[in-house]
């Protein structure tokens, strides 16, 4: 049924727990490079329909995460059914909207896309490789570390499950089972950090044409300082709202609970969405205001036996929207290591973290940081002078300039790098206007 580990040679396959985005992408990876792989999924097939609410309903796919379908041979497919977003259209309170092009090409865009498609498309082209095998209902309820058993309870029956003895790859989301036998070690690092903010998502459906009915190829934002309302567009006219907001205090979950108050806080707050939220105050009802949390962790593999992936090794909040992008980058990342040391996973598994560790922590301080641009400052003109001078420094200076956004969004330039890289580029800047300045007094000094 699972994976075998034959001594001081190359293993055989691999048992990976959690079929999401990053579990199915890994599966598929280590099924091209030959591996057996078993994978273990706690819920049904998601082609059977259902979607877990809570979960977002859509997700933007950068270029990183493009490139690691790229590798794959999934980029089309997923393009495909995909929302080019090219760029952000911001919602005053007075219903006056400014457009913001994210890159400085047109062709610079990220991609809408269904998290129940693309998990799909997964799925699918995991199940048609001969040496993968996908285990729905089964939650993993345990690892032993030593041996790299997992065991699971199969939902259909309540029947544990236990594998052989071999390798196992957690890639079982922020709050994953595996991780969890992993804590139990002495000097294992775990912090996690919950926003005062959740999420609740809310729906713009399609028009009587059955098109959007706001800017299709945009990220819509309702910027509102403690808080805001985003919307991602989907390919069948409609969009997904997601509004952050804080779970207590003014403007609050806890402050708008009933109908009538769902409705006069949208009237207040945003008033030009609410005549495009027919079904409003239902989805309010049903919906659930799920938290945001960034997880670290160290180490993230344990011997040659386990190893996480994904958001069970470092979950990030969304606002920057790449967790899964750095969820889909860790796999490549994982499979070159695995090439490099096919014999030792030990080595293999450390070089993985090595390589990716920092640029995870990088991305988690971005997600925070962004989450605060995109609710207080996108609506601001300063901000949006900032973002113009940006792209006129990137215009004149080329790739001697390069936006911190377009790093992270349009470019596989890792994140911690990118972050160093426009510190760089600040420092820089800042020396040339000192300079500048200084030149100035200096003539003007001269010409008294
Ligand atoms: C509101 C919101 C919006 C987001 N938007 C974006 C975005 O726009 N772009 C982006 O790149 N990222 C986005 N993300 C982040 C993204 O969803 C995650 O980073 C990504 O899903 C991580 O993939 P993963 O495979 O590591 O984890 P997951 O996708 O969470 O998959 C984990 C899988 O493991 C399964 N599982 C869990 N426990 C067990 C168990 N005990 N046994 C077996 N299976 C188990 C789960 O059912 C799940 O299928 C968003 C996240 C949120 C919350």
């Amino acid at each position: 049924m699972s994976s075998q580990r034959r001594s001081s040679e190359a293993p055989r396959g691999f048992t990976i727990v959690g079929g999401g985005l990053g579990g199915a992408l890994m599966a598929i990876t280590l099924g091209r490079d030959g591996y057996d792989v078993d994978l273990y999924e706690r819920r049904g097939d998601p082609r059977s329909g259902k979607v877990d609410a809570g979960r977002s309903i859509n997700l933007a796919i950068s270029v990183r995460g493009i490139e690691a379908l790229r590798g794959v041979g999934l980029a089309e497919e997923v393009l495909k059914r995909a929302v080019a977003m090219r760029g952000r259209m911001i919602h005053g309170v007075s219903g006056d909207v400014v457009y913001q092009p994210y890159g400085v090409h047109p062709d610079q865009a990220i991609n809408s896309v269904s998290r129940k498609d693309l998990n799909v498309t997964l799925i699918e082209a995991a199940r048609a490789m001969p040496n993968v095998r996908v285990h729905f209902d089964h939650k993993c309820v345990g690892v032993d570390l030593e041996t790299g058993r997992a065991r699971f309870h199969r939902g259909t029956d309540g029947e544990s499950v236990e594998t052989a003895p071999g390798v196992v790859i957690g890639s079982d989301g922020a709050f994953s089972a595996v991780r969890a036998a992993m804590q139990r070690l002495d000097r294992f690092d775990y912090s996690q950090s919950y926003l005062a903010h959740g999420y609740k998502e809310l729906s713009i459906p399609p028009g009587a044409d059955g098109r959007h009915r706001i800017e299709r190829n945009a990220l819509h934002i309702w910027p509102r300082k403690s808080f805001m309302m985003i919307a991602l567009p989907n390919i069948d006219g409609s969009f997904t709202c997601t509004l952050f907001w804080a779970h207590e205090g003014e403007n609050s979950a806890a402050a708008v609970r009933t109908d009538d108050e769902v409705r006069r806080f949208f009237d207040r707050v945003f008033p030009d969405a609410v005549p495009l939220m027919p079904t409003l105050t239902e989805d309010f009802r049903n919906n659930p205001n799920p938290s945001l949390v960034t997880i670290r962790c160290r180490p993230w593999h344990y011997r040659d036996k386990v190893v996480l992936l994904g958001d069970a090794a470092h979950a990030v909040v969304p606002f920057y929207g790449q967790g899964a992008n750095c969820a889909f980058e860790d796999c490549p990342a994982l499979r070159d290591c695995l090439r490099g040391s096919p014999k030792d996973l030990g080595v293999a598994f450390a070089e993985y973290e090595r390589r990716r560790k920092r640029h995870a922590d990088a991305l988690a301080d971005l997600a925070i940081g962004n989450f605060l641009e995109m609710r207080d400052k996108t609506g601001s003109r300063v901000f949006l002078m900032k973002k113009k001078g940006e792209k006129l420094l990137h215009r004149l200076l080329g790739d001697a300039y390069l936006p911190l956004y377009s790093m992270v969004s349009f470019s596989t330039i890792a994140y911690a790098d990118a972050v160093e890289r426009a510190r760089r580029q600040n420092r820089r800047l800042g020396a040339a206007a000192a300079a500048v300045v200084l030149l100035l007094i200096v003539l003007l000094l001269a010409a008294a």
